[in-house]
């Protein structure tokens, strides 16, 4: 099963595919993540995803196409995977697609979370991550067990650069600018599948899998 997941950053895409990639036992790609790891390793991919990702703006086409066709070559996506950041723009869905076409495959579900402009800045506000492990938790609706420290791994909590206010308001102009327009592309294709990110984790994820089935 090949999955897109779709919607503002600050949705509650990651959470869901997460969930998805446990349930249906596919990995979970997130192209974010990716970038994460490189800055962290200090990479060469990573110092120049970085310069983009702090002031809110997309890594160049190329390079993330480039990551993620190298990442599908990996053993775990023989039997599909969620992706989760990816595609972002309207070339990105263009190169997706030349790629599974040569395969003869598609994408069976593009998920679209919806939550308002207005709950995103409130909700991005909350988000912490893990220095460590990049785990992330939300003060208010998902918070760890102690305050400031991650369950997973004991590193500390943060406020990601790009989840601050002003970098936040750009990710979201970006976003109605760059990523929206695939909810049309991919509702042409017939495979779009809209479902309330404003409700709690468990309802949404609920609704999920009463699109993708049990
Ligand atoms: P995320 O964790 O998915 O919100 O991604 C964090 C940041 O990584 C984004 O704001 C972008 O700067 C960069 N990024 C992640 N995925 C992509 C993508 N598919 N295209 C361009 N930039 C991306």
């Amino acid at each position: 099963m090949k999955i897109i997941m779709l919607g503002a950053p600050g949705a509650g895409k990651g959470t869901q595919a997460k969930r998805i990639a446990a349930k249906y036992s596919i990995p979970h790609i997130s192209t974010g993540d990716i970038f994460r790891a490189n800055i962290k390793n200090n990479t060469e991919l990573g110092q120049k995803a970085k310069t983009y990702m702090d002031k809110g703006e997309l890594v160049p086409d190329e390079l993330v196409v480039d990551l993620i066709m190298d990442r599908f070559k990996e053993a775990d996506c023989a039997n599909g995977y969620v992706l989760d950041g990816f595609p972002r723009t309207i070339p990105q869905a263009e190169a997706l697609d030349k790629a599974l076409t040569a395969n003869k495959e598609a994408v069976d579900f593009a998920i679209n979370v919806e939550v308002p402009d207005e709950n995103i800045i409130n909700r991005m506000s909350g988000r912490r991550a893990c220095v460590g492990c990049g785990a992330t938790y939300h003060i208010e609706f998902n918070p760890s067990k102690s305050e400031g420290i991650c369950d997973v791994c004991g590193e500390k909590l943060i406020l990601r650069d790009d989840d601050k206010p002003e970098t936040v308001k750009n990710r979201l102009s970006v976003y109605h600018e760059q990523t929206q327009p695939l909810i049309e592309y991919y509702s042409k294709k017939n495979v779009l599948k809209e479902v309330d990110g404003t409700k709690d984790m468990e309802e949404v994820f609920s609704s999920i899998v009463d699109v993708l089935g049990k």
